[in-house]
Formats: structure tokens, sequence, C-alpha cells
């Protein structure tokens, strides 16, 4: 199901900002800045599914593949030469020079919208959770409750003929509710209960951290009912953003139609309901609002959220949802509220009832039978991201296994897939690199001392958590079978909110994990303080036991870099050590980072990655922070890693040079024109591209590893040069 309630996240390494992971792709992580980790996850698209950020001015699509190529099989050398384009000059453009020989060989599978690194680690992945559900859906043998359920839960969605025959009918029951909403009253109660389910309506709710009371539980009701990735989608007035509009009403209709409605009543339905969707995205803030965490902070007693909607009977709303009143609450947005107070009472109850019926197919149509999973496919994959084709179902139904049962399906998936010694280096490396943060802090020409000591008090109570959770998730409460599929879904995201909502009250458990262990990707979560690294990730060409210092640090060492810069960018600065939103910063030292942030800002401001249009520099700062200050510390953690050995050239490249090559050959992708530009309206990374070609050119070690003189593209001049952590 889409739109599960997840962690909180911020909008961080990339999701609905939350947190603050390194690559934009599942459903986010816990969370970071913004409060409500969903905020943004209401329109699915953005974060979830599909990898990385990447991007590929340079890629030509000619011939598309329908399988990885056949190098993506064989064991790859740490730093593949072959990757690179040497007519392309590292003083031109370094992500060129290190990747366009693979980018030039390379199509994109017409089953992905943008393809590099990380998705081909994905696909390693997939091919090990697809073992995996396959060998405990054929069990026969009691191997104990996580791998039944994994089995049943995988073949449920494997059974194809019967997901095709059952069409829509598991979802009578819902369906039914919804046709017997009467009056306003009714109206409340079903909002209620699709929350419930973690079906989008009208506004989001579920628990969070008290971000000034970093160890307790509280409400946090967040702005949300979208059914487009971004609220944008529905205020701009570009003849793209029209055509866009018309195409999501298109979709809609369908979807209706689907669902036995006749084709015009549908079509005029679908129109009342991007009426109402555009009075919630008006009344919406911007994501580059969501990322002020002051400003998402606003914790007040039920009774205050009262009076902000009062039409809407929150005790009603909490009696639906089986809570307690939860006393004092955050609301993120409080003229979210105001608004939605207005539509919830002027919108009329068979608009509602529409909005409804499409919520809740849009939330499972993933889950249901094929006319279901190929209009969802060719209006959120092939329209807003110009993917060409779906995956095949095994592909499609580990993903639904990960996302409602993950922790399940990863128990079982580090048993046999993640070395146990791969957890020691990695926390060597870790500390390598903490340590060459510090080095770093000390002797910051901008900070002063009394600041300069917060910052390393933080710093030392990062938590590090590697590889897959302590302690891991107790599912014994949740019912799977063989089916009906879209039922496991449901159940599975009902357990979930039940899950989240019960925290209410109670102390926070910092022990819990916003990635599965799979996931290709990492993050740093301000609330906890805390840099995770999923065992995903933790192989080439990112973590690579066999290869040189140089291409891990460039490699691994970059993202643990960046996942701990991120403790010190323009959002995670303003959490202390435990996680409190507090600021900890002398006056002086603030407007010192605030005037380096905003030369970041500058700078990526001014990249172009389509014509027209231009990164969000305000949007992405804190990755492009996170990116810069990153490979700045590994590259020093390398150097501290080196001291005292003898320095080999391998392929020709001294280890500085390779560390380099090896931090460009993360970020190689090709990527579709829709996705790219998806990703810049919505994602707070900027495009492969410029993660690269950006914080080098900030780097005086880069210029120096590659001798390249002042007057290079790849050399941003001295006085414009960014220089933060
Ligand atoms: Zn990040």
């Amino acid at each position: 199901m889409r739109n599960r309630t997840c962690l909180t996240l911020l909008g961080v390494l990339t999701a609905a900002t939350a947190l603050a992971q390194t690559e934009p792709q599942k459903s986010p992580p816990l969370a970071t800045v913004t409060p409500p980790p969903n905020v943004q996850t209401a329109g699915k698209i953005p974060a979830e599914k599909s990898p990385p950020p990447l991007t590929s001015p340079v890629a030509q699509t000619q011939g598309e593949i329908t399988t990885p190529t056949p190098e993506d099989k064989n064991p790859q050398p740490p730093f593949d030469t072959r990757n690179m384009d040497t007519s392309v000059k590292p003083c031109d453009d370094f992500f060129l020079y290190a990747n366009g020989g693979w980018i030039k060989r390379t199509p994109i599978p017409p089953e992905y919208s943008r393809w590099g690194s990380f998705n081909q680690l994905i696909e390693k992945n997939n091919d090990a959770l697809h073992d995996v559900a396959e060998r405990a859906a054929k069990e026969t043998t009691a191997t104990g409750p996580d791998a039944k359920k994994v089995g049943d839960y995988y073949a449920s969605g494997m059974d194809e003929a019967k997901v095709e025959v059952a069409h829509a009918r598991p979802l009578a029951d819902e369906l039914k509710r919804i046709d017997g909403v009467k009056d306003r009253n009714d109206v409340l109660k079903e909002i209620a209960h699709l929350h419930t389910l973690g079906v989008t309506s009208l506004f989001g709710f579920t628990s969070g951290q008290d971000d000034k009371n970093s160890t307790m539980v509280i409400a946090q009701a967040y702005q949300g009912g979208l059914g487009l990735p971004d609220r944008d989608y529905y205020t701009k007035t570009d003849d793209d953003s029209k055509k866009l509009r018309d195409q999501y009403v298109q979709h809609v209709t369908k979807m209706l139609t689907l669902l036995g409605e006749e084709p015009k009543a549908a079509g005029e339905h679908a129109k009342k309901i991007l009426a109402l969707e555009t009075s919630l995205a008006q009344a919406s803030r911007t994501k580059v609002e969501l990322r002020d965490p002051q400003k998402n902070y606003n914790k007040m007693k039920t009774s205050a959220l009262q009076a902000l909607t009062p039409d809407f009977k929150w005790d009603a709303y909490f009696k639906e949802t089986n809570l307690p009143n939860p006393g004092e609450l955050n609301v993120g947005q409080p003229d979210f509220f105001k608004g939605a107070n207005k539509v919830f009472a002027s919108t009329s109850i068979d608009a509602w009832k529409e909005y409804f019926r499409w919520h809740l197919v849009h939330a499972t149509a993933e889950e249901l039978s094929a006319d279901f999973v190929n209009e969802n496919f060719n209006f959120y994959e092939t329209t807003l991201r110009g993917t060409k084709q779906i995956k095949p179902r095994w592909k499609r139904v580990v993903a639904s296994t990960d996302s409602s049962i993950g922790e399940a399906l990863g128990k079982l998936y580090v048993a046999d897939y993640f070395p146990p010694e791969s957890k020691a280096r990695m926390l060597d490396l870790v500390n390598n690199l903490r340590s060459a943060l510090a080095d770093r802090i000390k002797t910051l020409e901008w900070m002063d001392e009394a600041t300069k000591e917060a910052a390393l008090k933080k710093l030392a109570a990062f938590t590090v958590k590697i590889g897959y959770p302590d302690k891991w998730r107790d599912y014994s409460a949740l019912q799977i079978d063989r089916g009906p599929f879209v039922l496991n879904a449901i159940r599975a995201s009902i357990f979930d909110v039940h899950r989240e909502l019960n925290k209410i009250g109670k102390p926070v458990d910092r022990s819990e994990w916003g990635m599965t262990p799979p996931t290709v990707n990492a993050y740093y979560n301000p609330k906890l303080n805390e840099i995770v690294f999923p065992a995903g990730i933790l192989q080439p060409p990112f973590f690579n036991p066999k290869a040189d210092d140089a291409v891990n640090y460039g490699g691994i060492g970059a993202v643990i870099g960046h996942e701990m810069t991120h403790g010190f960018d323009d959002q995670g600065r303003q959490f202390d050590e435990v996680g409190n939103l507090r600021d900890w910063w002398t006056p002086e030292s603030a407007a010192k980072f605030k005037e380096r942030s905003g030369a970041v800002v500058k700078q990526y401001s001014e990249y172009e990655p389509l014509p027209g249009l231009h990164v969000n520099g305000e949007l992405t700062q804190g990755e492009n922070i996170a990116d810069i200050g990153g490979v700045k510390i590994a590259y020093a953690a390398l150097q501290k890693a080196l001291a005292g050995k003898p320095q080999e050239k391998i392929d020709g490249f001294t280890p500085e040079q390779r560390f380099f090559l090896g931090f460009a050959q993360i970020w190689r992708s090709v990527q579709r024109d829709e996705d790219l530009k998806l990703m810049v309206n919505t994602n707070p990374h900027s495009p492969a591209r410029y993660r690269v070609n950006g914080p080098l050119s900030d780097l005086v070690e880069f210029q120096k590893a590659f001798n390249l003189p002042d007057n290079c593209p790849m050399v941003r001049p001295a006085d414009k040069k960014v220089n933060i952590w």
C-alpha cells in the first residue's frame, strides 16, 4: 500500500521530508527536520520507490534493455577504468570524466526511470530477496513465525490468477462503508477510519518524537490529503502543470471507472476531487517552508486545535481512531488546519465520498488486479517519471513485502546475505570519519570556542546503527495469510498505524529503525542524533572489503561523512546532542553559518539540469551541505588512514585520485527527463551530476589531486568556494 504511515522523516535522505537520507528512494526513514514525517508522503511519489536521484544529462537512451547488462552480474574491479570517458578532462566535468564511458554504453532499462549504482545494487538485493521469499513460500515445515509470514505474504501476491479473479472485490466492505456515508458526521468518521487503514484523507495524523522533549512521543497532526506529488503541482499555472493536472483527472476518472462508475460520471467526480485537493494544496506549506523545524513545531492542547477547526470535532475523531484524547499534540501547520476545516465543512457529501473512493483505490492499487496496477503505473511511473515498462510481478511483490513486513523479510535476508565482518569494518570506518570531523571542527576558522565545544559534544553523542536492528519488530499480532493479497497489505498497514498511534504519550524507543535492512540507502535522524546504515548499502561499489582504502573512503566513507554532516546542516544543526530542537549556537557563529550556507544555496541555484529548470538551492541546501562536507571529511579520514603507508598507484592513479574516482562512481547514473523534472521539483537532493561536480569544485583537495589550474570549470574561484565543514 502506499501512503503507509512511515516514521518520521525529514525530508531527508529522501522522502517525505524528514530524514536525511543519502538517496532518495523509498519511504523515508525517520526523520529529521520536519516533524511529521510523512508530510510529503502524501503523494506517494516522491521518495518512495525508485532510487536515487541521479541524473545524466548526457545519457542517450538508444536501444533499451530489459535486463541489466551482463557486466552487472560479473565481479567488478573496485573502480573500473572502462567506465571513464577520458576524452572529457577532469578540469571540465569530473562526473563525465569518471563515468562517461559507462553512461555512453548504458541504456536506461525500460522498467526504470533512472539507472545507476544504487539501482544496480537494488537489483542485486532483489535477487537475494527473491530467493529468500521463494524459499519461505515453499517451506512446508515450521521455520519460525517470520518466515511463515514472509512466505504467505509473498505467495498471496504471486498468486496472479487469484488476484485477477478477485478484481476489486476484496475492497467491498470498505466501499460499502463509503456508500453509507450520509452526513458530515459520517464524513468525519470515514476520514478517521481511513487513517486507521493508512489511507490518505484530508490531513495526516500519527505519532512522533516531541521536538523539544526528545524523550517523549506525542501526537502529530500535519498537512496532507493530496494525490499528486506536491502542493505545487496544484498551484502552478504553467502549461506543463496544467497538462499534468488534466492527466491526473483522466487517471482518477479511469480508476473510478474500474471501480464500476460510468465514465461520464467518473469524469465529473474526478474534477471535484481535483478541486477538493487543490483547496488543500493552497492551504499547504511549500517544501521549502517545511524545512524550518521551528516553524513546524506548534505544540498545543487539543482544545487549541479544536479552535482552529470549529467544524471538525476532534473528540469524535479520537473516538473513531480509538485514541484517548492525546493531550498536547504538535500541529505542524496550523494554517493548513484552518483551510482544511473550510474544505471539510463546505465540500458536498457526494464529493467526499468520491474522494474517499479515490484514495482507497489509490492506496491499494498495486495489490489489486492488473487493470488497476497498469493504470496506476501509467500515471505515476510513465507520465510522472517516464518509465516505459512495469517491473516483473515478483519484483513488485518483493517490494510490497518489504514495505509491509520489512523487518521480517530483512531478518531472513541478513541471516543469509550480511557477513558479520562487514559490521566491524564499518564501525572502524565510522570511527575514523568521526575523528576526522572532530579534527575539522576544532580547527574551523569561523566558529567560536563555545559553539565548537557544543558541536563536539553532539558529534561524540552520535549513535551509530549498522546492518540491522538489535531488536526486531514483533509481528505476532499481525495476521498474514495466502490471500487476498490486498487484504494482507491493508492489515499490515493497519498494524503499522496502530503501532505508531500506540506510542503516543510513551517514552521514545531509541532502538527503532526507519529503513528496512535490505534498503540501499542510509540516513541521519536529528531527533535521535543517529546515523544509520542498512545492510543493503554495505556492498560494492559503496563498500568493498576487497578494495583499496581510497575507493572505500570515496564510496561508503563519503556516505558516512554525508550522514554525519546532516547533524550540522541547516536543519540538523538546530537539534542538540540528545535530539532536542534547541539552539546551542552563539549568535556570532550562527550568523557565520548562515552566511556560508547562503553561498551553498547560491552555488546550486546556478545549476540548470534541463533548459530553464534550475536546481532549487533552498530545497536542496541540507543535502548539498552534507555532500560537500561528507566528501571533504572522508578525504581527511583517508589521509589519516594512509599516513605512513607506501602510496602505490593503481591503474595509473594515486590513492587521492582513486578516492575522487570512487566517489564519482557511486553517483553514476542515467535518468529520464521526466524523472529528472519530478526530482528537481520535489526532491531535497540535487541531481547526480551536481552531487559530484558541486562538492568537488569547492574542494582544494580535489584540485590538488588532479593538478588542475585555477581557471577550470571544475575549480570555483577562491572567493566563491564554499567551505563550511
Ligand atoms: Zn542526505
